[in-house]
């Protein structure tokens, strides 16, 4: 652990559960806010685009929601082409290969990312369960990722997880977050009500609206809770990007500000802790 990582965990211990989860929320909103009028001003482009490339995991953890999800998979001609489409937009944000699945899994990503980077030069954030990584492979990768987060869950065995941390000290845009029962002491979002989170507090001002979520069937989604894919805002393979993005510009602009009449919305928590024991 870095002296800063320390320092922020020695102040944060001080700071009662209830203020942290506001201030841990406050600080992604102010942080989404000024990013996006840094990039775009008062344009109305997406500031962070999640493309699920595959719909796969080799893990399946109780908690998990996508387990239910069908086999798909994003054609490398039709990533490309959504890539193009962004640069079009001209999307400034930050790129990740993920939402409810393993990235690793594919063997296309590392052509994929190489796309990413050369036709957008964004920033790149990957999410794994580090079940694929060793150190060989992270160094390939170290050119087209910018920001590597490898997730742990159970079960996973000592000397994997010392193997994966030690991964992060000769990697310096590695870091590790600890899901496993005992270690999970994050500020989570419930998922639009489908976890039960410890100390709930009621997210008004919603961070992830502004960004763009595409699920591996094609449907782009309203935000990363929504899960099961319920409120979809079109399909990639019938329209294009933007005419997608502009047709929910009146939901996104009263999320924003607050106005929630979507139930998902209505029941979005950020706290900490899932309830209830899982293993
Ligand atoms: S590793 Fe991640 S995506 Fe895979 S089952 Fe577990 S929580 Fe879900
Ligand atoms: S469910 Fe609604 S409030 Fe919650 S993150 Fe998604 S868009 Fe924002």
């Amino acid at each position: 652990m870095t002296n800063k990582e320390i320092l922020a965990r020695t102040i944060m211990e001080y700071i009662p559960t209830k203020q942290k989860v506001y201030l841990h929320h406050a600080l992604e909103l102010i942080n989404a806010k000024v990013k996006r009028f840094y990039l775009y001003g008062f344009n109305d482009i997406p500031l962070n685009c999640n493309i699920e490339i595959t719909s796969e995991c080799n893990r399946n953890c109780i908690y998990c929601k996508r387990k239910n999800n069908k086999k798909y998979i994003i054609g490398i001609d039709t990533f490309k082409s959504l890539i193009n489409q962004l640069k079009d937009m001209g999307f400034k944000g930050r790129f990740a290969p993920v939402q409810f699945n393993e990235p690793f899994l594919d063997k296309l990503l590392y052509e994929r990312l190489s796309y990413v980077k050369t036709v957008l030069k964004c920033s790149i954030i990957v999410y794994t369960n580090g079940d694929f990584l060793n150190h060989k492979k992270v160094k390939r990768f170290s050119h087209l990722i910018d920001d590597l987060r490898i997730t742990l869950h159970n079960p996973i065995s000592k000397d994997r997880v010392a193997y994966l941390s030690s991964l992060k000290e000769v990697f310096s845009f590695v870091s590790i977050l600890d899901m496993r029962e005992s270690k999970r002491r994050f500020i989570l979002n419930n998922l639009g009500g489908s976890l039960e989170i410890e100390k709930g507090i009621k997210i008004n001002h919603c961070c992830h609206i502004n960004s763009l979520y595409i699920r591996a069937n094609g449907d782009v989604v309203l935000c990363c809770n929504d899960v099961f894919g319920k409120y979809i805002f079109g399909n990639i393979y019938e329209k294009s990007l933007i005419s997608i993005w502009n047709s929910f510009s009146k939901l996104r602009m009263e999320i924003s500000k607050g106005q929630h009449r979507l139930k998902i919305c209505k029941n979005c928590y950020n706290g900490l802790e899932i309830k209830k024991k899982r293993y």
